[in-house]
């Protein structure tokens, strides 16, 4: 499958929400610039045809990217967020 934003051939399909047994929707990302899209979105969002141009990305322009920014901290008295199903913080018991 293609990626629509950088028109990588090997976007993958990384889950499925199943309803009564079939499954009515995917998210599907890009290994190369990590866009992430649900099947039922707009096809300016799933569909390279119909992507916005403005925001393409090429392989060149993905090596040049920044940094992702870090996650900050929690400010003072937010609660930690609950764990997702599966998720491993390394919680010492
Ligand atoms: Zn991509």
């Amino acid at each position: 499958m293609t990626c629509p934003r950088c028109l990588y051939d090997h976007a993958e399909t990384v889950t499925a929400a199943p309803e009564g047994g079939a499954a009515v929707w995917e998210v599907r990302q890009c290994p190369r610039c990590w866009y992430a899209w649900r099947s039922t979105e707009a096809p300016a969002r799933t569909s390279a045809e119909h992507f916005p141009a403005e925001h393409r990305l090429t392989p060149e322009a993905i090596d040049a990217a920044p940094e992702l920014p870090a996650v900050p901290p929690l400010l003072p008295g937010v609660p930690e967020p609950a764990a997702a199903p599966g998720e491993d913080r390394g919680a010492t018991a």
